[in-house]
């Protein structure tokens, strides 16, 4: 379906696996029930001690869930429910038309003009697109309002104390962690903030970035680099960190596993699929020859290097949770990335560390903002649904406290929750703060790799190997990593300032 949207055997096919998997909640219960009874830590079989983590897991989580029928009556219900007014919510944004200068423009095409060298076209799009979201406002805001109930209502009913609790429960990580987390990355909000500045002051504003530019250029760059190049370049540096890794991405570009350019009805973005099952991954580009093309290719093999590493694991152990989903990529992004700031030229390496501190700021400024947003937009939907102006003015705050004097405040963003899809998903609430954690963990890996060198590359791999069963704390002291010491989060924060600061002197 992702290479060929229109292809009716796959849209088929998918609506039968999809009333299948609905079909398995009653009997799942049933199994899960029936594992919870068994005394798991008295047991010698070695298949069952492989499996230890899991079946704990099983037997703690137990509690959380409804008898059969329920559980059912839970899954057949969320089709109607949460699922649809996310399909309706989709809808909504993907028939939105936006006009701007007459012309009227999909919103896809809209965001996209924020990264246009042209301030004007810039400008001009991001009031046209918060103006435009008028129309469909009040149904967002109603499948938003729908969603959120959802999900209070059935953490209720599972007896979770929040609905943050039941993420961090599926997260396999602890309230502390994600406390000593946000504590650091509130610490941080400054040193982003002085970086926003400087982008500002380098694109000529006086108060602050606004909004429309925080994706604008800085300079521009003539490096081109087409797939083979890419492909070079990657599988060169994946090399220097190790003949694994290295020998993962050739093997896997070799192989075509990737399906490389744009075509017409293939979906956009990139993604990698682990097929555990046959030992091989699966990826998705739209291959457009930039720098950033490389390093999404880099990204997706990173994805397929923590499959690769998850292959001799049983299947049952080789679904890991969230927050370190994005690990293993950003991590790989890192290595290509430090390699392309080494050859550069001067203008290149603005180039590169412009966009990497863009991607950074992301990641921790507005994923804080975020966080603090379904916070609040879920403690407030307690006591009935949010309006339109109450949810809007809700956003603008957290992006207030979150942003500071980074940004004009005269150039916010009141809709941010219109179209990313993270706050749509009722039974995996905080859709944020596991991107936060994945890009600090993987500076953190990095510069234990900076330390070890060569050998670290052996620990890396067993540490991927490990992140399907035990818990993210447990999977972080297999390397050494406390992840409740909010050390370990500085010291990630303290690698992005000094790129800050080189930052700082390119532009001047
Ligand atoms: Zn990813």
């Amino acid at each position: 379906m992702s290479a060929n949207t229109q292809d009716l055997q796959a849209i088929k096919y998918s609506s039968v696996i999809e009333n299948l998997l609905a079909s398995f909640a009653d009997s799942s219960a049933r199994i899960q029930k029936w594992l919870a009874q068994f005394d798991i830590e008295n047991t010698n079989e070695p298949y069952i001690q492989e499996h230890e983590y899991l079946l704990k897991e099983i037997k703690e989580n137990n509690r959380y869930l409804l008898d059969e029928q329920s559980e059912a009556v839970l899954a057949t219900m969320k089709t109607t429910g949460s699922s649809a007014w996310a399909k309706y919510k989709d809808q909504l944004i993907s028939s939105l038309k936006i006009e701007i200068d007459g012309k009227k423009y999909p919103l896809t095409e809209v965001l996209n003009m924020a990264y246009s060298p042209d301030a004007d076209v810039r400008k001009k799009a991001y009031e046209a697109e918060v103006n435009g979201y008028g129309s469909i406002e009040l149904g967002v805001a109603s499948a938003l309002n729908a969603i959120k109930g959802e999900a209070l209502t059935v953490a209720q009913m599972r007896g979770y104390n929040s609905v943050l609790q039941r993420t961090l429960i599926d997260s396999r990580m602890q309230q502390k962690t994600l406390d000593v987390l946000l504590k650091t990355m509130k610490k941080s909000l400054p040193m982003f903030q002085k970086y926003y500045r400087l982008k500002a002051k380098a694109l000529g504003h006086q108060n602050g970035l606004p909004w429309y530019d925080m994706y604008a250029p800085v300079v521009e760059t003539g490096s081109d680099y087409p797939y083979d190049k890419g492909c070079d370049f990657v599988v060169e540096q994946f090399h220097s960190f190790s003949n694994d890794l290295g020998d993962y991405a050739k093997k896997a570009i070799d192989s075509h596993w990737i399906d490389v350019y744009p075509r017409e009805n293939k979906v956009g973005g990139a993604f990698c699929s682990n097929l555990h099952c046959l030992k091989e991954s699966r990826f998705l580009l739209n291959y457009g020859n930039q720098f950033g093309d490389v390093i999404t290719m880099a990204h997706e093999l990173g994805h397929g290097f923590h499959g690769y590493c998850l292959n001799q694991e049983y299947a049952l152990n080789a679904d890991y949770p969230m927050p370190i989903a994005e690990t293993a990529s950003t991590f790989c992004e890192t290595i290509v990335k430090k390699a392309a700031l080494k050859n550069a030229s001067k203008n290149d390496q603005l180039f590169i560390l412009e966009n990497e501190l863009c991607d950074c700021a992301q990641v921790i400024v507005d994923i804080y903002s975020r966080f603090l947003f379904e916070s609040r937009v879920i403690e407030k939907r307690k006591e009935g649904p949010l309006s339109v102006d109450e949810i809007k003015e809700i956003m603008v705050e957290a992006q207030k406290e979150a942003y500071g004097d980074g940004l004009d405040q005269n150039y916010l963003h009141p809709y941010m929750w219109t179209w990313k899809p993270h706050y749509y998903e009722a039974d995996y609430a905080f859709y944020n703060f596991p991107y936060a954690f994945g890009l600090l963990l993987a500076k953190g890996l990095y510069g234990l790799y900076q330390k070890e060198g060569k050998s670290f590359a052996k620990k890396y791999e067993h540490f991927l190997s490990l992140t399907g069963k035990m818990s993210l704390e447990d999977v972080g002291k297999s390397v050494g990593i406390d992840l409740q010491d909010e050390a370990f989060w500085q010291n990630s924060i303290d690698m992005i300032s000094e790129d800050i600061d080189l930052f700082e002197q390119l532009l001047a």
